[in-house]
C-alpha cells in the first residue's frame, strides 16, 4: 500500500481538484482530506457520513454552580481573564493550567476534556473517505490531521487496498508536517508565478528536511510560461521530477461547479494531462 499526500506551499493552487482526480483514477483505494481547518474535498466527492466520532483535544475549566461559593479567587487568579464576574468559564480563553481547581477553597472547579472538532468515515462514489471538522478557533489541528491519517490507514490495511489518497494542509505549518509523515510520496501542486514558486519551494524543503520522496506538478503552466519554465529549470537542477504540467481551462470551474472530478468531466485537454501525471505517479 502507498501513501500520496497531495499538498501546496499555499491554498487555491488546484491542490484539491488534484486529489479528487487522483481518488476517481486509482483504483482500490481510501481517501483522507487533512486539509481539516477549511475542508473542501468533500464537496467534490459528496460523502454519505457513516460513521461520526467526537474529536477531543485540550482541556477547560467548569465551575459547578451549585458549589461555588462566589468567592472571586479564581477570577483574581485566572491570568488569561477566562473566568467571568458571573463565574463562567470562557472556553476559548481558557488554556486549561488548571491553576483556579488549584485555589478554589470548594472543590467547584473540574477540568474536562474539550471537544474540538469531529472526525468522520464516509462512502463516497470513489471509495471511503476519512475526514474531519475542526471547530471554530480551535487549535490542535495537527492532532486531528494525524487521527484522520491513522483511520485511513487502518481502513485501507483492513480492506487490502493499494493507495491511500491524501489531500494535505496547506502551507508548512504544524499540519501539513502531520499530512506528511511517513508517505511514500509528496505531490507539491504550484501555479507559475514568483509567489507560487516561493511557497513551492518553502514546502519541499520541508519534505527533504524530512527526507520524503517529492514530486512537482505545474498548475496552470501556459498562463506564464516563462516562470513555468523558470520552476521547470529549478526541478531539473535541484533533482526534483516534474510530474506534469495541467493547462488552463475554465471546464476545470465548471467541472467544479457540477461537483464533478476532472476525469468525470467532459474529454478535454486536461483531462488527458491529469491521468498522465496519474499514470507518472505510478510509474
Ligand atoms: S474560587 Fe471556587 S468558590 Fe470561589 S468563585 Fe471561583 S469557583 Fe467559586
Ligand atoms: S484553567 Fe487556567 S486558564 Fe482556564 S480558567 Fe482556570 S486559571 Fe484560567
Amino acid at each position: 500500500m502507498k501513501q500520496i499526500v497531495i499538498i501546496s506551499g499555499k491554498g487555491g493552487t488546484g491542490k484539491t481538484v488534484l486529489t479528487a482526480s487522483f481518488a476517481a483514477l486509482a483504483k482500490n483505494k481510501v481517501m483522507a482530506d487533512c486539509d481539516v481547518d477549511a475542508a473542501d474535498l468533500h464537496l467534490l466527492l459528496a460523502p454519505d457520513i457513516k460513521e461520526r466520532q467526537e474529536f477531543k483535544s485540550g482541556m477547560s475549566a467548569v465551575i459547578d454552580k451549585k458549589i461555588c461559593e462566589r468567592c472571586g479567587k479564581c477570577i483574581v487568579a485566572c491570568r488569561f481573564n477566562a473566568i467571568s464576574e458571573d463565574f463562567k468559564v470562557n472556553s476559548v480563553a481558557c488554556e486549561g493550567c488548571a491553576f483556579c481547581s488549584h485555589i478554589c477553597p470548594v472543590a467547584a472547579i473540574k477540568m474536562q476534556q474539550n471537544v474540538s472538532g469531529e472526525w468522520f468515515v464516509s462512502q463516497t462514489r470513489f471509495g471511503p473517505m476519512v475526514h474531519a471538522k475542526l471547530g471554530i478557533a480551535e487549535e490542535n489541528s495537527g492532532k486531528l490531521v494525524s487521527l484522520v491519517r491513522k483511520k485511513a490507514k487502518e481502513l485501507a490495511e483492513s480492506r487490502n487496498c493499494d493507495w491511500v489518497i491524501i489531500d494535505g494542509a496547506p502551507g508548512i505549518g504544524c499540519p501539513v508536517i502531520a499530512s506528511l509523515s511517513g508517505i511514500d510520496c509528496a505531490v507539491v501542486v504550484t501555479e507559475p508565478t514568483l509567489s507560487g514558486l516561493h511557497d513551492a519551494l518553502r514546502i519541499i524543503e520541508v519534505t527533504k528536511h524530512f527526507k520524503l520522496p517529492v514530486k512537482l506538478v505545474i498548475n496552470k503552466h501556459d498562463l506564464n510560461p516563462e516562470m513555468s519554465k523558470e520552476i521547470e529549470e529549478h526541478c531539473l537542477k535541484n533533482n526534483i521530477p516534474l510530474l506534469g504540467k495541467i493547462s488552463f481551462d475554465k471546464s476545470v470551474v465548471e467541472a467544479m461547479v457540477e461537483a464533478k472530478t476532472i476525469p468525470e468531466y467532459k474529454d478535454i485537454k486536461v483531462k488527458q494531462e491529469v491521468i498522465k501525471i496519474w499514470e507518472a505517479l505510478q510509474g
